[in-house]
């Protein structure tokens, strides 16, 4: 089983603040599925480290008020033929970043408020069809693993 993986969380210094999100807990994932790491954000295009960026009314803006979609849309383009390839059908993706996040994210307002809605590459793999899970829920993913194994 082919599982995409936001690259942060294996511990890829690919965040906007150039360090990564390490999460111990994807090691016992090891040797039941295959990990494809993916980071939209450098595939679309971006600078590592780069200015933060949130969502607005479905466009991209860093915090100096520039527009990212481009790039966001690149990078999530970019992840879904990646997605394609490996035939992916579930992914692990970062909680609340703008483009991994998957049920809530940050509102636009670069405040630390968190609204409903999605990343703009969770949104796109989800309607193709890819299950998304986060680092706060592996233990779901975990039980689809056994299922399918
Ligand atoms: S875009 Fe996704 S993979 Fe890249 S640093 Fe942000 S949360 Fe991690």
């Amino acid at each position: 089983m082919n599982i995409l993986v936001s690259a942060c969380l294996l511990g890829l210094n690919c965040r906007y603040s150039g360090d990564g999100k390490y999460i111990k807990e994807l090691e016992e994932l090891k040797g039941k599925v295959h990990l494809i790491p993916v980071c939209p954000e450098q595939l679309g295009g971006l600078p590592t480290p780069r200015n933060p960026v949130e969502l607005k009314l479905g466009k991209a803006f860093d915090k100096e008020g520039r527009d990212c979609t481009e790039q966001f849309c690149k990078g999530a383009e970019e992840v879904c033929k990646l997605a394609e390839y490996f035939e992916c059908t579930a992914a692990i993706l970062k909680a609340n970043s703008p483009s991994c996040g998957y049920g809530q994210i940050y509102d636009g307002s670069f405040q630390g408020k968190l609204i409903q809605g999605n990343g703009m590459t969770a949104e796109i793999l989800a309607k193709r069809g890819v299950k998304i899970f986060s680092e706060k829920n592996l233990e779901e993913l975990k039980v689809c693993i056994d299922e399918e194994s």
